[in-house]
């Protein structure tokens, strides 16, 4: 049975098995629903999903140019629906909103991939305010959104299982690995993730590597757009092409899809690094081999990280989002006890 605080608020939001999350009338966030709006929190696969449909479909793009910019530039926009796509899209920055009769839609910064944000919805006629994390890690740079009535939250690490006491660590783990690898072999291979790629590469200049990176050409003209439009500060960087030219005393490092890792040349030339978001035992790495070490960096916020998320927040209501996998049920369970009103959409599954 619903309580009826719940029977309120949920009028107002649905959860779609294909992941769209339903928010008012007129959004629609990280799936499709034939509403006017479609916004995207962020470019990862399962947040895209039957973005074609929503170009055709739904009035207005919403998201921040980074990830509107990078849909287009990791070539995430089939060509046909482009200038259609390119008609429709709305940048929106970071705290800034739009107005949908009647429903204010915002976007609130978040520490995920470049250009994630979380959503938050003002339903004025209802007088409900809705905000959805998307996904996100529990650091500075993801804003807790408060006031709410209705927070909706990713589960993907919802189970207690999932706590990583090193996460702090990991950055600094990881230079050291390659700043190793770079003295003994000249070369670190990293094989990783659209998204997570980027990111590494910030964190290695913020820690002073200034090796040259060599990328394939799709993250290159990814790298160009956020150096050229964003002020991401990537220093020398080359395509995969260009790579026989480079000279530097520092070491080059390869960037590679995480897919490749198993073509990986084992001839004691390189150093290999397998980045996973999947969380390792106890230990933060692994080593694989003579050459390779996988190492733990996740997107996603740990079991405490989701807890700690809510109870700053405070909503009245919690709603988990369990059509992207992740443990949903545990969650909910974690916070009910905790004395939050918790429920799983889509429900049933
Ligand atoms: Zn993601």
């Amino acid at each position: 049975m619903r309580t009826s605080i719940e029977s309120k608020y949920l009028k107002n939001i649905e959860i779609l098995p294909r992941g769209a999350i339903l928010v008012g009338k007129n959004i629609v966030i990280d799936g499709h629903a034939k509403r006017p709006v479609r916004v995207i929190t962020h470019i990862h696969a399962d947040h895209i999903v039957d973005l074609d449909k929503s170009i055709r479909e739904c009035s207005e793009i919403v998201a921040t140019g980074i990830t509107l910019d990078l849909l287009e530039a990791l070539n995430y926009v089939d060509s046909r629906l482009l200038t259609v796509f390119r008609a429709k899209r709305r940048a929106v920055g970071y705290h800034e909103c739009r107005l949908y009769n009647s429903e204010e839609v915002c976007l609130i910064p978040v520490d995920h991939i470049p250009g994630a944000a979380q959503v938050s919805v003002e339903i004025r006629d209802e007088k409900i305010k809705v905000g959805y994390t998307g996904d996100f890690k529990l650091t500075p740079k993801t804003e807790i959104m408060k006031g709410l009535d209705v927070l909706i939250i990713e589960a993907t690490y919802g189970h207690p299982v999932y706590r990583r006491p090193f996460k702090d660590s990991i950055n600094s783990l990881l230079v050291d690995f390659i700043s190793e690898g770079l003295k003994t072999y000249k070369k670190v291979y990293i094989y990783a993730y659209h998204g997570k790629i980027q990111e590494v590469m910030l964190t290695l200049r913020e820690h002073g590597v200034q090796a040259p990176y060599v990328v394939p050409n799709r993250v290159f003209e990814a790298l160009k757009l956020l150096e050229e439009r964003y002020n991401f500060s990537i220093g020398s960087y080359y395509k995969d092409s260009e790579a026989a030219r480079i000279r530097s005393s520092e070491g080059v490092v390869f960037f590679k899809h995480f897919n490749s890792a198993r073509f990986r040349k084992l001839d004691g030339k390189a150093l290999h690094i397998v980045l996973t978001g999947r969380v390792l035992a106890e230990e933060p790495f692994k080593k694989l081999d003579d050459y390779t070490y996988v190492i733990t960096l996740s997107d996603h916020g740990d079991f405490d990280d989701l807890v700690n998320y809510v109870i700053k927040a405070d909503p009245r209501l919690v709603v988990i989002d369990g059509s992207r996998g992740g443990f949903a049920e545990s969650l909910k369970e974690h916070l009910v006890e905790r004395g939050f009103n918790a429920i799983v959409l889509p429900e049933g599954r």
